[in-house]
């Protein structure tokens, strides 16, 4: 692996890091290529089908009145209906919701489901209101998109800063402003709702037991144990919480953490579950966890272990910090966290990275469960749940593993050819209407 000198950083140029759409595009395009993707069709994937902008009004706890800017991106929709979540952070822009859409795409394509690509959110910082503003900004939103989404047109998620919690008021709104017998029909309006309110036994887990399968099954064909390898996440949320929960439980060791509040290490081991009851106890941030070192954000990445997980938001992993990361495997929890140059840097330099699309497709397919236990009126039970899971992204793993393999190419340019692919055979068979 290289030395990483004091001159090696400072020779590395300080290049503006790009948008998301831009990383997403670059990565479209290198596959499509790839695969000599039919122009028609270049042009029809690399541009979204519908944008929604909405401005609606909440009254906060005060009595005054804010306005409020939320966004659903449709990208495709040639497979089936618009999936994908709905994130509330100050980062959510056109840019970010078209990015995060196009991305819903190629993973829902990737893991075979009957779903197309939406992505979308609010641009607010959730910590500054209370439950009751974000339950007001919930329903309105939800009220404000009734027309543009639905249980065979587009179905939202969760995703950053959303939460089970945030898909029943959306669920409860949605159907209560439905005609009285077309309510409970439009139950699967969003999937990742509570377990007594139509929520799928295991959801909750699916996109973190996801992220550690597909560990696992990369070391299997590595021949590496995970007993004892150390591991670092970036993000302790739903994601980061639940890969380092399953992780844990096969031996592996969290050696560092980094939240939006900041940094912690310890070489010797953090428990999984005692971050997690210390984040819980202070409002989800890891500052003052006892046993772990305070860590300069900045030198995050370059913590000594094998495994590194950035589980949080995306343009995380670019050319200013790719050359300091140790790890041997990037396993991408979050959507888009390696940007381009940040990839070419880490694959020049042997390091594996399982691409997003599939690394952290668990939550889109326990989705999948949900939706279709919604629709034939069933209750699924948690450990049937999890065999299913692991069944799909095996099969999804191995397809790309051996894609990769048999092209002698990386990961992500594999996932993308057989999403891409699979579209495409959608749009040839079909044709163009008219
Ligand atoms: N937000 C998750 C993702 O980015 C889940 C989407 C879904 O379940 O529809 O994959």
């Amino acid at each position: 692996m290289a030395t990483l000198t004091a001159e090696y950083k400072k020779s590395v140029k300080k290049v503006p890091v790009k948008g998301m759409m831009d990383n997403v595009m670059e990565q479209f395009n290198s596959a499509a290529d790839q695969i000599n993707l039919h122009p028609n069709i270049k042009k029809i994937l690399s541009i979204t089908n519908n944008e929604i902008i909405v401005n609606f009004p909440v009254k906060m706890d005060n009595g005054d009145v804010e306005i409020f800017r939320g966004y659903r991106v449709q990208h495709n929709n040639a497979l089936g209906p618009y999936k994908g979540g709905l994130r509330y952070h100050p980062t959510v822009d056109i840019d970010a919701a078209r990015a995060l859409a196009m991305w819903m795409t190629w993973k829902t394509s990737l893991a075979g489901l009957p779903y197309g690509g939406g992505k979308g959110g609010i641009q607010l910082d959730p910590s500054k209101y209370s439950q009751g503003e974000l339950e007001r900004i919930t329903r309105r939103f939800t009220f404000a998109l009734a027309d543009n989404i639905g249980p065979e047109h587009d179905i939202p998620a969760p995703d950053v800063n959303t939460n089970s919690q945030t898909m029943a008021w959306m669920a409860d709104t949605y159907m209560s402003t439905r005609p009285p017998a077309e309510r409970t029909a439009n139950q699967h309006v969003v999937t990742g709702k509570p377990d007594g309110s139509g929520g799928l036994e295991g959801r909750d887990r699916a996109t973190g037991f996801g992220v550690y399968l597909t560990i696992k099954f990369w070391a299997e064909k590595n021949n590496i144990k995970l007993n004892g390898k150390k591991y670092i996440v970036q993000g302790f949320g739903n994601v980061g919480y639940w890969a380092s929960y399953f992780l844990e439980q096969d031996g592996a060791k969290l050696v560092a953490v980094q939240d939006a509040s900041g940094s912690i290490e310890n070489q010797k081991g953090i428990s999984v579950a005692d971050l997690f009851a210390y984040t819980k106890a202070h409002k989800g941030s890891l500052l003052g966890f006892p046993n772990a070192k305070v860590l300069d954000n900045d030198d995050f990445f370059a913590t000594d272990c094998d495994i590194c997980i950035p589980a949080a938001l995306g343009n995380q992993i670019t050319a200013e910090n790719a050359y300091q990361i140790k790890a041997s495997l990037i396993a991408e929890g979050a959507n888009g966290p390696t940007n381009v140059e940040g990839e070419n840097m880490l694959l020049e330099r042997g390091i594996t990275i399982i691409p997003d699309i599939l690394c952290n497709s668990g939550g889109v397919i326990g989705s999948y469960f949900e939706w279709l236990q919604n629709r034939n009126g069933e209750l699924w039970q948690l450990d049937e749940v999890m065999v299913k899971l692991e069944k799909k992204l095996k099969e999804s793993f191995e397809n790309v593993y051996k894609y990769a393999e048999d092209k002698a190419m990386d990961m992500r340019t594999a996932a993308y050819c057989i999403a891409i692919e699979r579209i495409e055979k959608a749009y040839v068979q079909r044709g163009i209407f008219p």
